[in-house]
């Protein structure tokens, strides 16, 4: 058996950010993705807010995985009203992010094992025993391991992790032609309910894609193009599911760190990971790297400081999970009224007098106050989606 010091489980955004973290800091990491070619199959809308290019310093404008920048969006409400904000986004091909991380990692020292599954971890008194098939057939033992295998979490069940759950299932084509020139989500709570239809432009071709719990995701998405007037070919199809409540309660147990969509961390309104699952990845290489420096052999790490580290992120608030609930347990009547208080103006905007001019419309809408602390909660959640959403 091979004995490495940290491993990770799974080459998305939260074990290759681990695994660059890691390596930059002179800890060798060995990352196990089961596909034969990282980024690969694509299962994503590819927006991605400009704050992680800052967060971690990704070029901006890098050919290789950039397509464009958007700096617009539009909040579609029933009856077609429309709340504009300003939300910096970039389009990127994900499959291409996901190898630039990839190779970030490796230019520092990690090494990824790619088309090697792992199939079985047990827990040892000083570590982890992993199992893996594929290219690399073998089995290996950790001091420490980062689990980040995306929504399935089928490893963290073995280990009595808590799976992210309920899941919310998405769809989407990619469209010829640029069917718009901003971000676009359409919320309506009967067509796509607990969730929405997005348009995210790119160069010649358009994003278009549906997240909700309705079964027959494909035909609203289908009706949703034909009223929306989107009538290129389809060049690709793309589906996949996403956690929609939140963080898991157990982040962490012996020698053993959940990140990504692993440990739920999805935002619940946009219901976009790629930022968080980053994050998350990064605070994981961080705790691994200074309980590794702290304590060389003691037989259990007290990880409670990753949680107490992420815990200080507003992605981690329970207002997130509230506002979710609130605003996608609302009628088409309520969302109709939002549009209307709403209409036409830049939420990102309203200030001075124009906040005095908000509130006497909502006031005028009687049936909008009788919950006054899901209104707050809105507004937090939404305030933190703008920043986390994706
Ligand atoms: C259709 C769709 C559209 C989305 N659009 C957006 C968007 O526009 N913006 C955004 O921010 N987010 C979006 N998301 C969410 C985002 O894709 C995820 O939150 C993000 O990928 C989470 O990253 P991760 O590293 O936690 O997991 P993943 O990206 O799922 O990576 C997990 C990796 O682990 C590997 N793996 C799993 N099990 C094993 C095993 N046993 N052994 C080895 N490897 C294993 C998998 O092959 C995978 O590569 C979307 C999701 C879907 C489904």
């Amino acid at each position: 058996m091979k004995e490495i010091g940290v491993a990770i489980v799974g080459g998305g955004p939260a074990g290759l950010q681990a695994a660059i973290t890691l390596a930059n800091k002179g800890i060798k990491p060995f990352l196990f993705e089961e596909h034969s070619t990282i980024g690969e199959p694509i299962q994503c809308g590819e927006g991605l807010s400009i704050n992680a290019f800052k967060d971690f310093n990704l070029p901006k404008g890098e050919k290789s995985f950039s397509v464009k920048e958007l700096d617009t969006c539009h909040l579609i409400f029933p009856e077609n009203k429309t709340i504009l904000g300003d939300i910096q986004a970039s389009m990127i091909r994900r499959d291409k992010f996901d190898q630039y991380l990839s190779k970030k990692a490796t230019d520092l020292g990690a090494e990824i094992f790619t088309a090697t599954k792992v199939t079985d971890i047990q827990r040892k008194t000083n570590g982890v025993v992993i199992k893996t098939k594929g290219e690399s057939n073998s089995e290996y033992f950790a001091k420490l391991l980062i689990l980040a295998e995306g929504p399935n979490a089928r490893l963290a069940q073995t280990l009595n992790f808590q799976a992210p759950s309920p899941m919310i299932k998405a769809f989407e084509y990619k469209m010829k032609g640029e069917w718009s020139d901003k971000l676009e989500f359409h919320f309506d709570a009967k067509k796509f309910p607990f969730g929405y239809c997005w348009v995210f432009p790119r160069e010649g071709e358009t994003n278009v894609g549906i997240v909700t719990t309705a079964k027959d995701r494909k035909l609203r998405l289908d009706k949703f193009l034909k009223n929306r007037g989107i009538i290129g070919s389809i060049l690709k199809k793309v589906g996949g599911q996403i956690p929609m409540n939140g963080p898991v309660k157990k982040l962490s147990h012996n020698r053993i760190l959940l990140a990504g969509d692993t440990a739920g961390m999805v935002n619940p309104i946009f219901y976009g990971g790629i930022r968080i699952a980053m994050t998350s990845g990064q605070i994981a290489g961080d705790t691994v790297t200074e309980i590794l420096k702290m304590e060389t052999n003691q037989a259990s790490f007290n990880l409670k400081i990753y949680e107490e580290k992420l815990r200080q992120f507003k992605f981690m608030k329970k207002i997130n999970l509230q506002c979710h609930r609130f605003f996608y347990s609302r009628s088409n009547k309520f969302l109709t009224k939002l549009g209307e208080v709403f209409d036409n103006s830049h939420i990102n905007r309203i200030e001075g007098g124009e906040i005095l001019r908000t509130l006497g419309k909502i006031l005028l809408r009687p049936s909008m106050m009788s919950n006054p602390i899901g209104l707050y909660r809105l507004y937090k959640g939404f305030l933190i989606a703008r920043d986390w959403g994706f």
